[in-house]
């Protein structure tokens, strides 16, 4: 019989050994900050916790996936086989603006605390190294790989700001489209034209009037990437981005149908030919593991946090760790690391993400994680309540 008292030392010595490594976890996180780089091409952040990890007394694997900037490193046996997700890239000119650096130094700070709990309890814990989270959606690349199939658990915490052990994310596909017309003297002889910009034009108007008559949380939205050479030239071919979103997977199905309507309907109005592609990864939907975030949520509490379970009003986007909770039992939780006013992807919080705030973040989330390991290897029955649920809410 495992006493509380024991879980509450074993809880504090995992504690300890993160404060232990305070400079070291600072200098990692401060490292990958001021070097910043792109989805895939995260060669020297993969490189750095991967060899922490190994001098940590981890079994490192680098490149797996078949993706050179993925890692995962394990230490202990069996089951319940936890793992704490690693992002590491940054932002095309903004660096470190969604603070990927602190999730990193987070996730192996856990990690290595864990192993204090793994040798007392067994299991084993895991970091996996994902990369390319904000521009190609790694974990989906990875999850379709079968990164994620021997885990019992994923947990991974994200700078923000507030404090909230769950995450509201959207299911999303990109989509490319281009219209091809015909180019004639927009003055002299216009009727000769089949202008491939106003298919466009009339497609955004399709949009919008669609947007009007859709659930309330999906989202339509996009950027026009060629509208024509020269204003006295019909333009011979237009081509566009777009993201559509929906809570879920079934809704985002119908909302592309609708969304392609569009599209065909401004190409019979306008005689332009249309072509579009949809992007190879389809993001899914977060699925927030409730019996996970409330430990998360108690453990971060115990640290000083007021954290919320659910934040209503909390902004909403896509990420690549909703293709993993569809997977496995996840959290997703946020750690306030800067005002509420500041903006993700802004240079204000990549400021925020390299200041004594972004440290305190790092430090707290890695010790809620490791003391909720603590819980899940202490406690077998809270494991199979885990699993429960997800089975439960599939
Ligand atoms: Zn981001
Ligand atoms: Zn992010």
């Amino acid at each position: 019989m495992i006493k509380t008292l024991d879980i509450e030392k074993l809880k504090a010595s995992v504690a300890d050994e993160i404060d232990a490594r305070r400079r070291q976890l600072s200098e990692l996180s401060l490292k990958i900050h001021s070097s910043p780089e792109l989805g895939f091409q995260e060669v020297k952040a993969a490189a750095w916790l991967a060899q922490y990890l190994e001098e940590s007394g981890f079994f490192v694997e680098r490149g797996i996936c078949e993706l050179s900037t993925a890692f995962r490193g394990s230490y202990g046996e069996g089951k319940p086989a936890i793992a704490i997700l690693a992002e590491y890239d940054a932002l095309p000119h903004l660096g470190h603006a969604c603070g990927h650096n602190l999730i990193a130094a987070s996730a192996v700070g856990a990690a290595v605390a864990s192993k204090l709990a793994i040798n007392q309890f067994g299991g084993s814990i895991l970091v996996v190294g994902t990369p390319a989270e904000e521009l190609y959606g790694g974990k989906a690349i990875m999850a379709d790989r079968k990164a994620f199939d021997n885990l019992d658990m994923a947990m991974l915490v994200h700078p923000g700001v507030r404090d909230t052990a769950t995450t509201r994310a959207l299911a999303c596909q990109a989509l490319e489209v281009e219209f091809f017309g015909k180019a004639a003297h927009a003055a002299a002889s216009p009727e000769g034209g089949i202008n491939a910009l106003e298919a466009m034009l009339n497609s955004f108007a399709a949009i919008n009037s669609l947007r009007q008559h859709i659930k309330d949380k999906a989202r339509i939205h996009g950027i026009i990437t060629d509208g024509g050479e020269a204003a006295n030239v019909v333009p011979a071919h237009s081509a566009g981005t777009f993201l559509v979103r929906a809570e879920d997977d079934t809704y985002l199905a119908e909302l592309k149908g609708r969304v392609i309507n569009c599209f065909i309907g401004a190409a019979t109005a306008s005689g332009a030919r249309l072509e579009y592609r949809w992007g190879s990864i389809c993001y899914a939907p977060l699925r927030n593991n409730l019996t996970l975030a409330r430990l998360f949520r108690q453990n971060m509490q115990f640290l000083g946090r007021k954290v919320k379970l659910f934040e209503p009003g909390q902004a909403f986007g896509s990420t690549d760790m909703g293709n993993v909770s569809q997977l496995v039992p996840s959290i997703h939780p946020r750690v306030a690391i800067a005002p509420e006013d500041v903006l993700i992807h802004s240079p204000q919080f990549a400021e925020a993400a390299a200041s004594e705030a972004g440290i305190k973040g790092l430090l707290d989330a890695a010790k809620a994680l490791a003391m909720t390991v603590v819980d899940l290897v202490a406690n077998p029955e809270i494991t199979i309540k885990v699993k429960e649920e997800f089975v439960q809410n599939k």
